[in-house]
């Protein structure tokens, strides 16, 4: 694994090199699940697609554990790989899945959203709504005083909820963000944020950096929907785990 020519082809495409002091427009896919949860594929294939898609980082976030953020992080540092990992995970609130940002700390499931993200906040995180308005995939349906909302999921195919969640957050005056969802690694990068950071990789941009300017509302949306095959073949599955589940077998996917 690994970048060929990374540096000089990414500042090619982005037209520019950049003078010391001045942002950079970094692409992130902020929401994707690994097989340390329900997705379908290990972390390393997960890194190697976000290469592919020409990522400069991700945050894995799976349900309720920080297991494949800490695989992540260990592969990129091992293997010098050019991909910034921001840790993360998918909480399952008492009222449905808050993305948690910049975490190195499992925040405890089953919590209100307000004391959730209360949570987060106080390890230096932030909070954003995770596909909020969609049916059927633990979303909660309304939005409490977080940091950014995701109002572009690619998983949700007719994107009413999507529509509604832009809306919503428009009307709050709060950051927006799009995530793939991704659980499998084909996937991944079908919902990008465009963060615009102080610096870039190769001068420091680091999280922290990243985490203040989602906050700052310097982010862009760019995505493209999960295609109808992939959706179907994701539903299936979905449907078969929930008929092969056992009754008292609770899992909190998506
Ligand atoms: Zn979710
Ligand atoms: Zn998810």
């Amino acid at each position: 694994m690994g970048r060929k020519n990374g540096g000089r082809e990414r500042e090619k495409s982005r037209g520019k090199v950049q003078s010391p002091g001045e942002r950079g427009h970094l692409r992130f896919d902020l929401h994707i699940h690994s097989s340390c949860s329900d997705g379908r594929d290990g972390v390393e294939a997960i890194l190697e697609a976000a290469i592919e898609k020409d990522l400069d980082g991700i945050a894995i976030t799976d349900h309720d554990t920080l297991e494949g953020t800490f695989q992540a992080e260990a592969i990129v540092r091992d293997k010098k790989i050019d991909l910034l990992v921001i840790p993360g995970v998918e909480v399952s609130t008492s009222d449905g899945h808050l993305l948690a940002l910049g975490m190195r700390e499992l925040p405890p499931k089953g919590r209100s959203p307000e004391e959730t993200i209360e949570f987060v906040h106080h390890r230096g995180g932030i909070a954003i709504v995770s596909h909020p308005y969609h049916l059927f995939r633990h979303a909660m349906f309304r939005i409490p005083p977080c940091d950014a909302v995701e109002v572009y999921n690619s998983k949700y195919i007719f994107g009413i909820a999507n529509w509604w969640a832009k809306k919503r957050a428009e009307s709050l005056g709060l950051p927006m963000v799009a995530g793939s969802d991704a659980h499998m690694a084909k996937t991944v990068g079908l919902g990008v944020t465009i963060v615009e950071a102080e610096g870039d990789r190769k001068k420091g941009c680091d999280v922290p950096a990243i985490l203040d300017a989602i906050r700052a509302g310097r982010v862009e949306i760019d995505g493209k929907k999960t295609s109808p095959s992939v959706f179907v073949g994701q539903m299936v599955r979905w449907v078969k785990r929930r008929l092969l589940r056992r009754p008292n077998d609770r899992t909190n996917g998506d």
